[in-house]
């Protein structure tokens, strides 16, 4: 199995008999063999059966996952992703907003030697207030922060090499940062626009909630980016922040009192510098605590603290 379109189902049994049928049509000329991992994210429609009844009639090309309940798009799509069998991965969205015809066009852009291939919804069909204007919000806040410029970290369509998804845990609404994940482990990154078509039948699981939760993630993801391997360059960097010119304030109210005979507390800056020097002592410890916990997660996982392109002349040269 050589590509492997991951998709997310819930409650969208009006839409897969035709998501069937735009798969065949939009991959009827692909080079790669391909099959679909459908995954059944607890549907409480039709869609179980229907996805049961493409898997009998369609089995060289069907794969269904089902999970025992909802338990949101982005669990689904890990789910999807474990269960994959190819090497390239490509996800979407399973109520044909996306367009299986844009497949190959993603393929193609992999081949040009890049690891993720990112879709943009350029002319995107969906309510502009509730969710095109906070997306434009959320990209242009999220490629700032993690400094993967993207125009559409929301579309769901990106095709990735197995490799840079592998050692990714994905949580909470995370599935959009894999390509910041990705760059981070050093792939290759780009973007190309995409069709995008208004939902024919069932409708949004998102509203503007969403991309509240979108920013929260942001701040894990920024974290675990720029510090997972050092958390003690945040929390230390913040707690000498606090600390010192603390010290400084602390010293100068001292002197103050022992030579000048001004008391300590004629304002509160006196317990403004021991505050702040207590809190920045715990700082320093949280960050020492984190230093800990990363050591034991890396050593517990086997996990490198770096990520190989290619190797010469040794035994796991492919
Ligand atoms: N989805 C899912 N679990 C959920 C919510 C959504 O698997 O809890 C799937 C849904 O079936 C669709 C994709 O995730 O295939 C995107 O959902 P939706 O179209 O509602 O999002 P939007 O396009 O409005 O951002
Ligand atoms: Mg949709």
């Amino acid at each position: 199995m050589e590509l492997s379109i991951v998709i997310p189902v819930y409650n969208e049994e009006e839409n897969l008999p035709l998501l069937h049928r735009a798969l065949h049509a939009g991959l009827a000329n692909c080079r790669y063999a391909w099959e679909a991992v459908l995954v059944d994210d607890g549907s409480r429609d039709n869609s179980p059966a229907v996805l049961e009844q493409l898997a009998r009639e369609d089995p060289d090309h069907i794969r269904v996952v089902f999970l025992r309940r909802n338990f949101g798009q982005t669990a689904a799509i890990a789910a999807g992703i474990d269960h994959a069998q190819g090497d390239i991965i490509v996800l979407m969205d399973a109520d044909l907003q996306n367009d299986p015809a844009d497949i190959p066009m993603l393929i193609s852009k992999l081949e040009e030697g890049y690891d993720v291939v990112s879709g943009w919804r350029k002319d995107r069909k969906d309510p502009f207030l509730t969710r095109v204007l906070p997306s434009h919000l959320a990209n242009a806040l999220i490629s700032w922060v993690t400094g993967v410029h993207l125009h559409d970290y929301g579309c769901t369509l990106k095709a990735y090499r197995r490799e840079v998804l592998e050692g990714f845990r994905l949580y909470g609404e995370m599935h959009r940062f894999i390509p910041a994940y990705a760059a981070s482990v050093g792939a290759r990154i780009t973007e190309v626009p995409v069709k995008h078509h208004p939902r024919k039948f069932g409708k949004s699981k998102y509203g503007l909630a969403r991309t509240l939760k979108v920013v929260l993630d942001l701040f894990t993801v920024k974290f675990l980016l720029s510090y997972f391997y050092k958390p003690i360059y945040l929390f230390g960097g913040l707690g000498l922040a606090l600390i010192l010119p603390s010290l400084i304030l602390l010293v100068y109210l001292i002197v103050r009192r022992i030579f000048w005979h001004v008391a300590l507390m004629t304002s509160p800056l006196f317990q403004m510098s021991l505050m702040f020097i207590i809190l920045g002592f715990q700082a320093l410890l949280m960050g020492l605590i984190a230093e800990l916990l990363v050591r034991t997660y890396h050593e517990a996982q086997g996990k490198p603290t770096y990520t190989v392109r290619r190797v010469l002349n040794l035994p796991s040269e492919e």
